[in-house]
């Protein structure tokens, strides 16, 4: 009876996740701040150009059995695939058919789990909590501890992330740009979350907090949420729909604008984690104008950067930039040692340097610099870092790739 009773859990599970269920729309209709309404909303300017943002993140894992309680492990590699999806550094980027490749955006926007808690204490940017409640509906219970969830962090500062188990009522959702603080956030479905773990097969490469994350930086779904519908976003093609599963390139429908089709490889359309790939530039012009001047998302601009240590006394306000480098590493990519020098005039002498990994984990710290610095990096697992000088309040970041 049990094993009947486990199999029809099983059944229904996977049939209501065989399509990607977003939440999005039902709890913008629900909670009403109806961003979607709001798509010709434009602010005055982008950021700086090319300058990196990065969130500071914090995952709320509320857990009524071991299964929901998912590791650090599950956690990081969802950082990572955010930040691989968002710099259009994901490994399947060369999927995207050649006549959408030139609309493809690095959006220049990172994560890293927050390493200073809203008090100024060091923590980790994951907060676990056991629930009473079996199951979360697409109504904000799991932001609140009084309804057996967890409160947000200062959703100013920090993008908060709740990883609950929403049955399938959804598979994911997300609050708009503007809306209430204390339900400022994204929800995702604990067996949608990352890439590692116990995941639903369509579902199981981390693209579900891809998806929810740009709903948050203010896009909309592909297609408009209407037959034919517009999303605002000028290099996106007209969908009469969204797409489930993975069509084959081309899909034509009645509305397409041209023999192209359907942008189905979108992060933003219906179709499973396997299928999509890309944001466009306009997606990426549209996120990062939440971040300018007069923007919803303006308050991240001096938001807490991913380690305590670069935190000045009495102040949560510290901006990684990546400014123009005034020093070189070389060879990069690199397979063991790396030489680090100053340029223009500039002498490592004396400053410190941070190696972080792609999802913002602190790697290792040297101090005291010597002008021209040798570092062994051979027990570094391949894959892209983060390379920082520090020199008082400054710190200057290179990217760099180990082989
Ligand atoms: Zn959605």
């Amino acid at each position: 009876m049990r094993l009947i009773f486990l199999f029809t859990l099983l059944v229904t599970t996977f049939f209501a996740h065989s399509q990607r269920n977003c939440g999005s729309s039902l709890y913008a209709s629900r909670f009403g701040n109806k961003i979607f309404n709001q798509q010709n909303m434009s602010y005055n300017r982008d950021t700086i150009r090319d300058e990196v943002i990065i969130i500071p993140v914090v995952v709320h894992v509320l857990y009524n059995n071991n299964a929901q309680n998912i590791s650090d492990a599950q956690i990081r590699s969802q950082l990572d695939v955010l930040n691989e999806d968002f710099r259009r550094m994901n490994a399947d980027a060369s999927n995207t058919p050649d006549a959408f490749k030139p609309k493809s955006a690095d959006t220049k926007i990172m994560f890293c789990l927050a390493q200073i808690n809203p008090a100024g204490a060091p923590a980790k940017g994951i907060v676990r909590k056991y629930t009473s409640n079996t199951m979360f509906d697409v109504n904000d219970a799991m932001k609140f501890s009084a309804a057996g969830g967890d409160n947000a962090w200062n959703s100013k500062k920090y993008l908060n992330i709740w990883v609950c188990n929403m049955g399938s009522n959804a598979i994911g959702y997300s609050s708009q740009p503007g809306g209430q603080a204390d339900r400022d956030g994204v929800v995702i479905q604990y067996t949608a979350f990352g890439r590692i773990g116990s995941l639903i097969p369509n579902f199981n490469r981390g693209r579900t907090a891809t998806h929810e994350i740009a709903h948050w930086l203010g896009l909309s779904h592909i297609w408009g949420d209407s037959e034919c519908g517009n999303d605002g976003i000028d290099d996106t093609p007209q969908q009469s729909n969204y797409n489930n599963n993975c069509p084959s390139f081309p899909s034509v429908s009645s509305c397409s604008p041209d023999s192209n089709g359907d942008m189905f490889m979108n992060f933003m359309d219906y179709t499973n984690d396997a299928c999509i790939n890309m944001f466009t530039n306009g997606q990426k012009t549209k996120m990062r104008g939440q971040f300018s001047i007069n923007g919803p998302r303006n308050s991240f601009m001096n938001s807490i950067v991913c380690d305590s240590s670069l935190a000045i006394s009495n102040d949560t306000v510290v901006v990684v930039k990546t400014v123009v480098p005034s020093f070189n590493i070389y060879p990069n990519p690199a397979i063991s040692e790396l030489n680090i020098e100053g340029t223009n005039g500039f002498d490592l002498k004396g400053k410190v340097l941070k190696l972080y990994s792609s999802s913002g984990i602190l790697q290792f710290t040297k101090s005291n610099l010597i002008s021209s610095e040798k570092i062994n990096i051979s027990q570094l697992h391949s894959g892209v870092y983060f390379l920082s000088i520090i020199s008082g309040r400054e710190s200057k970041v290179l990217k760099l790739i180990k082989q």
